[in-house]
């Protein structure tokens, strides 16, 4: 609803490839081209509005952006996602060589993904178009956060997942009661039935039709590490990439506040991640071309495998333009840079976060991040998600019985696996 008299900061939909532009409306590609729509912003009207005083004093949630985000509403529909932690990683930081490490921890949002951050905005903007059912194709953190956000905002929910999904996000999206579709085939067959059912009924599909504003809510994950820098960019920032869109998010958001004069100009890296076993851009990257070949989906971060990433070609080029790059982890890294979060930052990581440790230690070791860069790795995933992957990890005792000598025999067990003196 626009109220008279007050300018707008949204002014329309702009087609990426060709610049055709469309009112604000539930639409993601461009009618002439097919090219991917973006919202287009009047940043002197934001510029006017906006400041670190004001920023600081709005709501400990990615809210406090309101004025960078693609809604008209104040009505809007949350669980007070986004201002998460950034730590700085002096144990991890040691280990890899690098001086000025942190870690955005986003896996402790409501729903213990980032996905939060774009189902927050999209379900607002989708009941502020009248929607009344949310739907989405996921990998599974998304469908945990359009289940939980379309719980509070009283909609009809309609979640589809690749049918060997991790049961973290399964029960963790169906404990809100959506009609929850599980799909034979992987996740881009699922999307490819969505695509479909977008056509014939009127939901809002948080990534199909209302994906133009769903994706500016990553934005906010730029905004908030600059904020919590003390108002700085960082040098570099190494990302997950499933769709690509969250790298090409944060490096915007970065950009954006640069723009508005919120913080000083200053170049950004911007690096990705993907699991070995999909990992179409990553390929791209290493073979100097600009075509995504689409792969078949093997990996054990199944919130990343997306064989055919929709931004995947806008991260390629985010990558190259920022003079960042991208690796690759296999199911082995993965783990190991899951164990190896644990153990430096206490931070428990899914899958994804396994992938975004690893590509941070192999850019370390090859020289590519610069030990004084500021750089910040983005864990966007809870480790209680995917407990499947770390089975292996744990060590625990058989059971003992509650007597002093069982619990002397334990201790030495303890000193001679560990090699460690319990008295030290
Ligand atoms: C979805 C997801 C990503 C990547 O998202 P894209 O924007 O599609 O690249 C990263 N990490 C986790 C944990 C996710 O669920
Ligand atoms: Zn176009």
């Amino acid at each position: 609803m626009k109220s008279a008299g007050v300018k707008n900061k949204l002014m329309n939909l702009v087609c990426k490839e060709c610049g055709a532009e469309y009112d604000i409306q539930p639409k993601h590609y461009c009618s002439e081209c097919f090219g991917p729509l973006e919202v287009a912003y009047d940043y002197d009207i934001i510029r006017s509005n906006i400041s670190r005083e004001k920023i600081e004093s709005g709501p400990l949630s990615l809210w406090r952006y309101w004025d960078l985000l693609p809604v008209e509403t104040r009505d809007v529909v949350t669980l007070q996602e986004g201002f998460t932690p950034l730590l700085k990683a002096e144990r991890l930081g040691k280990e890899l060589g690098l001086d000025n490490l942190y870690i955005k921890n986003d896996a402790v949002n409501p729903t213990y993904s980032f996905k939060d951050r774009v189902v927050t905005v999209a379900t607002t903007k989708a009941r502020e178009f009248g929607f009344r059912k949310i739907a989405c194709p996921s990998t599974g953190n998304l469908a945990c956060a359009v289940s939980a956000y379309g719980a509070v905002a009283g909609m009809q929910t309609f979640i589809f997942i690749p049918h060997d999904l991790e049961l973290g996000k399964v029960i963790g999206a169906g404990i809100y009661k959506p009609f929850l579709v599980r799909v034979k085939g992987s996740y881009d067959d699922v999307n490819r039935l969505c695509s479909e059912i977008s056509e014939r009924m009127k939901w809002a599909f948080v990534n199909i039709n209302i994906r133009s504003f769903y994706s500016e809510g990553s934005k906010t994950l730029g905004y908030e590490v600059a904020e919590q820098l003390g108002w700085r960019a960082p040098d570099h920032v190494v990302v997950p990439m499933a769709s690509g869109s969250l790298l090409t998010k944060i490096h915007k958001g970065i950009i954006e506040f640069q723009k508005l004069g919120i913080i000083g100009k200053h170049p950004v890296r911007v690096s990705g991640g993907q699991g070995l076993g999909c990992c179409p851009i990553v390929t791209a990257f290493k073979e100097k071309t600009d075509i995504i070949k689409p792969v078949r989906p093997d990996t054990i971060a199944k919130s990343l495998a997306i064989g055919n990433p929709a931004d995947g070609y806008y991260a390629w080029k985010t990558i190259n333009e920022t003079g960042g790059a991208a690796e690759s982890a296999s199911d082995k890294e993965i783990v190991e840079g899951i164990e190896l979060l644990a153990r430096t930052e206490g931070v428990f990581t899914e899958t994804a976060g396994g992938v975004t440790i690893a590509v941070l230690k192999k850019l370390a070791a090859q020289g590519v991040i610069d030990k004084k860069e500021t750089t910040v790795a983005f864990i966007t995933g809870n480790g209680l998600k995917t407990i499947e992957a770390v089975t292996g990890s744990v060590i625990a005792t058989d059971p003992i019985n509650a007597t002093m000598d069982d619990f002397d025999d334990s201790l030495i067990e303890y000193w001679l696996t560990s090699r460690k003196s319990p008295n030290t």
